[in-house]
């Protein structure tokens, strides 16, 4: 007999199994993978390199709690990722920066002339309710086309004029040279591997771990009192009020028998090829090796559940979903970029994790 059944050893699912576990409780957590980690899951492939099979995944927080909490399982390789993008066949910073548009327009404004640039090219909207608002309004029509409209087609199947402000807004727009991805306060990535890291938080007297079981299929059959879930939240419910839809993407690996392959962690293809981006992994875990591992990703509609999609009508579906489980307070909580259906990053993952194990273990 368990305390918790936990469905999903992402993060999500980890740490609430860890709090949980040093709070005295006993805790299964399964997952229908082989492995643990979740989408965060790293492996040494065949030819000795370290990579991320659901994607690159770069650890970045402003919290100094989440970070504190996730360094009591490692120590990290402090790392502030850069990407280029390439448009018009040259390779240049995004988020837009000075040395963007310089570059870009063959000028060398200063900060305050590119602010006075960018102002004469941004059409103004009011409301900024859409991804397309965003960026239209931050740098005008032929940067939007150049950098966004491409991009984001790819990655949603859909115009950035039908996805919420919020998706654009993850990428800003910036007037002085910084060519870092994000500015937050810690950025890193776990020195020995993500999955080196589950390891050692999910390594804990109380916690018992089952790979490649399926919740449905054990449901039934194990005793528990209360259940955490971490998958899709529609797939609990049995799509009872339908699908929510999610996105998924194809990554192709390749290795080549060379040193280095681009000159940074990720270059973007807004409006050429059918993938996204290019990341090369040994660029981001700092890793050395005369070979070296990259991955492109595809983005498609078929496919593990990636990617929740920030658009209203999803948001009402999922309401649907939220209102159903709030009948099922106090036995079953949900959590998680699935489990909630929210486009998180890791860290807000943790941090969401962390805030519902206090209240679980308050009450
Ligand atoms: P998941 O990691 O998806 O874990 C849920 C687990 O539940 C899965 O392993 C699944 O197999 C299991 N499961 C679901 N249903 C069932 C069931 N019924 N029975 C058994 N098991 C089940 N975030 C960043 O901070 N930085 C990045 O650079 C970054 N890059 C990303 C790149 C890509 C391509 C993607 C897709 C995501 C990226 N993310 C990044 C986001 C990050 O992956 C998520 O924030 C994080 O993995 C969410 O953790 P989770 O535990 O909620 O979900
Ligand atoms: N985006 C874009 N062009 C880029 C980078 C991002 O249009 O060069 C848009 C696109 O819609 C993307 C979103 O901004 O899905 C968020 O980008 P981010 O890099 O945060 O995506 P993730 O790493 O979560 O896939």
């Amino acid at each position: 007999m368990y305390d918790y059944l936990i469905v999903g050893c992402g993060f999500s699912g980890s740490v609430l199994a860890e709090q949980l576990a040093t709070a005295g409780n006993k805790i299964l957590i399964i997952d229908e993978r082989p492995h643990i980690a979740g989408n965060a899951f790293d492996f040494y492939n065949e030819d000795g390199i370290l990579i991320h099979k659901y994607g690159p995944h770069i650890f970045h927080t402003n919290s100094s709690d989440i970070f504190d909490y996730l360094s009591k399982f490692t120590e990290w390789r402090y790392y502030e990722h850069e990407v280029l993008a390439s448009i018009d066949g040259s390779l240049v910073p995004i988020p837009i920066n000075l040395d963007t548009i310089n570059s870009l327009f063959g000028l060398n404004l200063s900060s305050s002339e590119v602010t006075d640039f960018l102002a004469s090219k941004a059409e103004k909207r009011n409301p900024v309710l859409t991804s397309e608002d965003v960026v239209m309004n931050a740098v005008g029509k032929e940067l939007y086309e150049k950098f966004f409209r491409g991009y984001t087609r790819k990655q949603w199947a859909l115009d950035p004029s039908e996805l919420d402000a919020s998706v654009t807004a993850r990428v800003p727009t910036r007037t002085n040279r910084d060519p870092r991805y994000f500015i937050d306060t810690f950025q890193a990535m776990p020195k020995h591997g993500y999955t080196a890291m589950f390891e050692k938080m999910l390594s804990h007297p109380n916690i018992h771990i089952m790979l490649q079981t399926k919740y449905e299929d054990i449901k039934d059959s194990i005793g528990f009192s209360k259940l955490i879930y971490t998958g899709p939240i529609d797939r609990f419910y049995q799509y009872e009020f339908g699908k929510l839809p999610y996105r998924s993407v194809n990554f192709k690996f390749e290795t080549l028998q060379k040193e280095e392959f681009q000159c940074t962690g990720t270059v973007n293809y807004p409006n050429s090829n059918a993938f996204t981006r290019i990341t090369e992994f040994k660029k981001i875990t700092g890793q050395t090796h005369p070979q070296t591992t990259i991955v492109y990703e595809f983005p498609t509609a078929e496919g593990d559940p990636y990617y929740p999609i920030p658009r209203p009508e999803n948001q009402d579906l999922y309401k649907k979903y939220k209102d159903r489980a709030a009948l099922d307070e106090g036995k079953v909580y949900f959590t998680g970029r699935l489990g909630t259906y929210r486009y998180y990053n890791m860290d807000q993952v943790v941090g969401q994790s962390l805030t519902l194990a206090k209240k679980i273990i308050g009450e």
